[in-house]
């Protein structure tokens, strides 16, 4: 059926400006690594990005090896942008990124002028756009010489394929050395994608701190834990999800007793705020003042419900805070 977004979508949605640049995000982004490649239903795949933009999330990530197989999220995401939503392309902020294996041979890793320049055109033609709105390289290559990887960055913005640039997975360090090349150049690095949830406090080791006071956006990646923050484990292991899925980032492994029983405390906090633990978690990574967006992943629409809602109910007192830290030390 034609699809008709919700009118009132502006509404309900917080916008947060990323950095000190003109572009601001929706405080709840989406992220199509899992759940859109050729193994999902396409019409789950294509209700999820409805759901999502009428409820006010105006920007989808993606990168060239989302799938499986690598690159077919970015097609199935471009049919459905064919579709459904081409009449609000310039409502949307679409990213993708590369960085990681997308091809055999020298030129298809890391982080080489030659190899960002080709990705980022296979991307186009995949999604069927002229141009992605955040071009990011994905992660450190430490063998490639990071002016090679930050004139390849701004190349394609000035050649209209990308908006804006942007970085993931650097440590504060190199970030700090990026965000300064990439201003000598004179395309400013827009946001930057950290991993950062309950669980994994790294950019809280001065990453945070440079992004803030260089004026560069952050949204973190993960900010579930793939779904273990959630009340998706609490009681086993559902065979609709991610752990029983036989991913190899999130396995029944991963969920040691310890970790459950440190999920089970912090779903006590979170039911006692009157909040399900996916929102906490949430808000939780949200109280950071650098922190722009939240990229969350999801399987079903009340997922992404969730996480809207959480913008509408109390922030994490002092107090809260003190405990879950202490609950996690
Ligand atoms: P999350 O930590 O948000 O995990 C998402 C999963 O959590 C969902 O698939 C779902 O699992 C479960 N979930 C989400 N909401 C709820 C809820 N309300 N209740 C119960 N379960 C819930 O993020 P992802 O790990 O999926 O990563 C998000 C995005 O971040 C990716 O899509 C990608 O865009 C980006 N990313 C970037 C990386 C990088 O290197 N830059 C690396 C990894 C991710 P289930 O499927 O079991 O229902």
């Amino acid at each position: 059926m034609h699809y008709q977004p919700d009118t009132a979508r502006y509404q309900q949605m917080e916008y947060r400006r990323s950095g000190r640049s003109g572009l601001k995000l929706p405080a709840v982004s989406l992220g199509l690594w899992h759940n859109f490649g050729d193994s999902t239903r396409v019409d789950n795949s294509r209700e999820l990005l409805r759901h999502a933009f009428d409820r006010g999330i105006t920007h989808f990530d993606l990168a060239n090896n989302y799938g499986p197989p690598p690159g077919s999220a970015e097609e199935n995401f471009g049919r459905i942008l064919r579709e459904d939503f081409r009449p609000y392309r310039d409502e949307l902020i679409i990213s993708s990124k590369a960085g990681y294996t997308m091809w055999d041979g020298p030129y298809g890793d890391w982080g080489s002028r030659k190899y960002l320049i080709s990705s980022l055109d296979q991307s186009l033609k995949r999604m069927g756009l002229e141009y992605v709105d955040i071009f990011y390289h994905h992660r450190p290559d430490p063998e490639t010489p990071l002016e090679e990887t930050m004139m390849a960055l701004d190349q394609v913005v000035r050649q209209g394929k990308a908006l804006y640039a942007a970085i993931s997975n650097y440590p504060a360090e190199l970030a700090t050395q990026a965000i300064e090349i990439l201003r000598q150049l004179g395309t400013p690095c827009l946001i930057h994608q950290p991993k950062y949830s309950l669980f994994e406090r790294q950019p809280e080791e001065g990453l945070l701190e440079v992004l803030q006071r260089e004026g560069v956006g952050c949204i973190a990646f993960s900010p579930l834990a793939g779904g273990v923050l959630t009340d998706r484990y609490l009681h086993g292991v559902p065979e609709d999800s991610r752990a029983a899925s036989g991913s190899r980032f999130l396995n029944v492994d991963q969920l040691t007793p310890e970790k459950m029983a440190k999920v089970q405390q912090l779903n006590a906090i979170a039911q006692r705020r009157g909040q399900k633990l996916a929102q906490m978690a949430l808000a939780w990574v949200l109280r950071q003042p650098a922190m722009t967006s939240v990229l969350i992943g999801a399987s079903k629409t009340s997922q992404i419900d969730d996480a809207v809602e959480m913008l509408q109910q109390s922030p994490l007192s002092a107090q809260e805070l003190q405990e879950i830290d202490a609950l996690l030390s």
